[in-house]
């Protein structure tokens, strides 16, 4: 059983466009149902509108849209598939280009939980909060050990540890690789390390 981590370069447009939201009205926080404390970056709201960087276009848009947007394609894989973790999908209009169709999925928290001991976590203060696990900021790790009994068989997934983390089961991956899908870079979950973490 192996688990990928989405680590695609979010500003890189050397090959495929990035989007830029021309609507930047946002909502509140996801909030955890524990504690209360926000778990995510604030929720874009519609109408869904962004410009595109230039014009060729992966199956995977990264930019600042949170957490990315997708092809018709990947809508389709992910429902012919009966692939697990995305909630919703909403259209959104691209200004700047009329024949792409692109859309926003809303992604489940996963139950996944990290092996922190065998993974080596390092944090700089203890975290507050056993659902969330977040208020602890981790500082360094040596690899990224899922402790595997805790998966919740979710397909795609924010993992909770990691906020901006998302994971894909190997059934996904292998989906995208199988219908070549494009612009989608994965590190396998135990090489992990996220940009912001020194390495
Ligand atoms: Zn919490």
């Amino acid at each position: 059983m192996n688990l990928f981590v989405i680590s695609n370069n979010l500003f890189d447009d050397r090959e495929y466009a990035i989007a830029e939201p021309k609507n930047d009205r946002y909502g509140d926080f996801p909030k955890c149902s524990a504690c209360g404390g926000p778990i995510g970056s604030r929720r874009w709201l519609p109408e869904f509108m962004v410009k595109l960087s230039k014009k060729k276009v992966g199956d995977f848009v990264f930019g600042s849209v949170d957490p990315f947007l997708v092809t018709e394609k990947i809508v389709n894989i992910v429902y012919d598939n009966e692939i697990h973790g995305v909630t919703s999908f909403n259209q959104v209009t691209v200004t700047n280009n009329k024949n792409v169709k692109l859309y926003i999925p809303e992604i489940e928290y996963g139950a996944l939980k990290i092996d922190e001991e065998v993974s080596g976590f390092i944090r700089t203060k203890q975290q507050r909060c056993e659902v969330c696990r977040l208020g602890g900021a981790i500082s360094a790790y040596n690899k990224l050990e899922p402790a595997i009994n805790t998966w919740d068989g979710l397909d795609i997934f924010v993992l909770r540890q990691l906020p901006g983390t998302i994971v894909l089961s190997e059934k996904f991956y292998n989906l995208c690789n199988e219908n070549m899908v494009t612009n989608l870079t994965v590190k396998q979950m135990q090489d992990y390390y996220p940009p912001w973490m020194k390495q």
